[in-house]
């Protein structure tokens, strides 16, 4: 797809160098330690270069020997290169695959609107200006979805989820693939060149990357998104189902209570004592019940209004989110394990 020819050395090391620190100052942000993430970027410039200086080449010594500094880098070798030691490195570091990709999406992007732009001031060509244009635009938008919708930060993901939005891990990442195959596909058509073996390549292996993008998202939106529109929706008919057992308690207490059903007689038997202190008893008891299940009703309208909000299952005295299994348990849960447990002592 790029004559890697034209492109100058030093555009792909300034690309990269953009690319490091983009991709260094999201995952630092999110907590991964920065010895770490500059190992994996090691991984990644070793893997891509030699990704993008192996694949379709005629792999002899003297090629190896002679070629291998001089030969122009090919896009889809870096990208495959790049790929494989990105999953290498997250096997060895155990990471959540998926927050890597998000870290790498708008880093990713941007390197690839540098590489455009360094091509089209060498060679002047209009086609690289547009792909620069696509490009940039793409960086845009995932900066965008990153700062104005919160994708790919993991705090906020937990926020989005209590609000009932749709979203998942990974998001930033599918947005890279599917804009950036879907960019490569057009040029491609627009570049017809259907005797060319190569071209066909390009073509499948763009192709492929949008279906698995497209794959991608369906298969997170089902597996995160759906769960947490469950997972909320749960809790809210617990809480609803609750709260009418409660008015129900309530009203057969009130209608019960022997002062109440003495109050619509309009007259009792003053000469029994006995009744009485036994009158008085039972109505100490639903007088204790139903303050309990008023207790209760107050905070299940504090959890039904904290849903509302999005504010629902954080721990209100150390801020960070409740368990879910403990949710489940006590819906109305307000601090987390580790702080209840402190409260009991
Ligand atoms: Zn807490």
């Amino acid at each position: 797809m790029i004559d890697f020819e034209a492109a100058s050395v030093a555009i792909i090391l300034f690309a990269f160098l953009v690319f490091i620190f983009a991709y260094w100052k999201d995952a630092t942000a999110e907590g991964f330690s920065s010895d770490r993430i500059f190992d994996s970027v090691f991984m990644i410039a070793v893997g891509s270069f030699f990704g993008g200086k192996l694949l379709f080449r005629n792999l002899s010594i003297d090629y190896l020997k002679y070629q291998l500094l001089t030969s122009p880098f090919i896009l889809e070798g870096i990208l495959i290169g790049g790929a494989l030691a990105v999953s290498i490195a997250i096997k060895k570091n155990r990471w959540d695959g998926w927050k890597i990709g998000d870290m790498l999406a708008p880093a990713l992007s941007m390197y690839q609107a540098i590489l455009f732009l360094g091509f089209w001031i060498r060679t002047g060509q209009l086609s690289m200006l547009i792909l620069l244009f696509c490009f940039g635009s793409l960086t845009f938008f995932i900066r965008y979805l990153k700062t104005n919708h919160k994708l790919g930060s993991s705090t906020r993901y937990f926020e989005l989820k209590r609000l009932n939005r749709l979203t998942f891990t990974g998001g930033l990442f599918a947005t890279y693939l599917t804009g950036s195959s879907l960019i490569a596909i057009l040029f491609l058509l627009t570049h017809q060149n259907f005797s060319n073996r190569f071209w066909w390549f390009q073509f499948i292996f763009y192709f492929f990357i949008l279906i698995l993008s497209l794959f991608l998202i369906k298969r997170r939106l089902n597996i995160e998104g759906v769960r947490v529109n469950s997972f909320i929706e749960k809790i809210k008919s617990i809480l609803v189902g609750r709260s009418k057992q409660i008015d129900k308690s309530v009203k057969d207490i009130v209608e019960n209570d022997p002062f109440n059903v003495e109050a619509s007689d309009g007259f009792r038997n003053e000469d029994e004592l006995g009744e009485e202190v036994q009158d008085n008893q039972q109505h100490g008891i639903s007088e204790a019940i139903k303050s309990e299940l008023n207790d209760e009703k107050v905070m299940i309208k504090k959890s039904l209004s904290k849903i509302e909000k999005g504010t629902y299952g954080y721990c209100v005295k150390c801020g960070k989110e409740i368990d879910e299994k403990r949710l489940k348990a006590y819906p109305t849960a307000e601090y987390c394990m580790t702080c209840e447990s402190k409260i009991a002592k």
